[in-house]
């Protein structure tokens, strides 16, 4: 019987998958599109944190690498041989677990000599980036030890330049780093409970992208060392909704993203990284935040894109 219907099936259901056409973000010069914008729960609502910065429409900057984040990258048309950098925020699970992926990926294309991975250094319970890269590739103990060639070249591979931002305290000096000739991102440290965090401001064609980052409301140093800058988009991650309970030592809350976002004054306010918690008292979160902050304010899928304007 079950082979009957086989046989009777149309030719087409048969045919081979074809992926998503690649979604368009707006034809402006700078564009930030999120790959990411939930986690660390799966919970339906989207992949973990990632974003993607372009330059006339080319993927040159991957912030963050959460889980789920290699299928939207795909989906997003990009590939690592455009990258000029990789910045990771920090290095808890939900912000780097689909990097050996993309990686790997990156073994099956043409890519340039060298790859800027920008992270923050270890301490405590966190490896620094250095160290993290080792576990995942190291020629001797790496998980994924056959991609030692982003450790060593060998075999004509490209190999991760890897920079490390001292950021075990918030008042850690901010790093700046050129990503390729025209980007600029300058690293800041952010407090995230034991986690060495960085929040990075991006900085290409007279654009300005603020990416905040996980931080709690103790990250004090971040808010005055954008002063002035007057960002065309900053992304906030609104994983915790307001009032008791909440892991406030590890985030901010929306009123304190409220107050973030009132002091830093972005053109457009996106918040990513939710999570249930936080979309089920969406109102009440987003009234939180216009006490301090009255610009537009967006609430991130994944694969949205925005453009920083002409
Ligand atoms: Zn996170």
């Amino acid at each position: 019987m079950g082979l009957a219907l086989f046989a009777t099936l149309p030719a087409f259901a048969l045919a081979a998958p074809k992926p998503a056409a690649p979604l368009r973000c707006p034809s402006d010069p700078v564009t930030v599109q999120v790959l990411g914008s939930s986690g660390p729960i799966a919970e339906g609502i989207g992949a973990a944190a990632s974003y993607l910065v372009r330059i006339d429409g080319v993927p040159r900057l991957l912030i963050d690498a959460g889980p789920g984040s290699f299928l939207r990258f795909g989906e997003a048309g990009a590939t690592v041989a455009t990258l000029d950098g990789i910045a990771l925020s920090h290095l808890h699970a939900d912000h780097t677990v689909d990097l050996p992926g993309i990686l790997n990926m990156g073994a099956f294309e043409e890519l340039g000599p060298r790859l800027l991975l920008i992270g923050p250094n270890g301490a405590g319970r966190f490896p620094g980036t250095t160290d993290f890269v080792r576990g995942l590739v190291s020629r001797d103990h790496g998980a994924w030890r056959y991609l030692a060639g982003y450790l060593d070249g060998e075999e004509g591979s490209t190999q991760l330049d890897i920079r490390e931002v001292k950021a075990d305290k918030q008042d850690d000096p901010p790093k700046r780093f050129a990503i390729g000739s025209d980007i600029f991102l300058t690293a800041m440290p952010v407090h995230h409970g034991d986690a060495p965090s960085l929040g990075f401001l991006v900085e290409a064609k007279g654009k300005t992208a603020v990416f905040a980052g996980d931080q709690n409301d103790e990250s004090e140093a971040f808010a005055s060392r954008l002063a002035g800058k007057k960002p065309d988009l900053m992304i906030v991650h609104h994983v915790i909704p307001e009032g008791p309970g909440q892991p406030i030592g590890l985030h901010r809350s929306p009123t304190s993203l409220g107050e973030l976002a009132g002091e830093v004054a972005p053109r457009r306010l996106v918040l990513a990284h939710n999570m249930k918690r936080s979309l089920d008292r969406l109102n009440e979160g987003i009234a939180a935040i216009r006490v301090h902050y009255k610009g537009p304010l967006v609430v991130a899928h994944d694969l949205d894109c925005y453009g920083l304007g002409r």
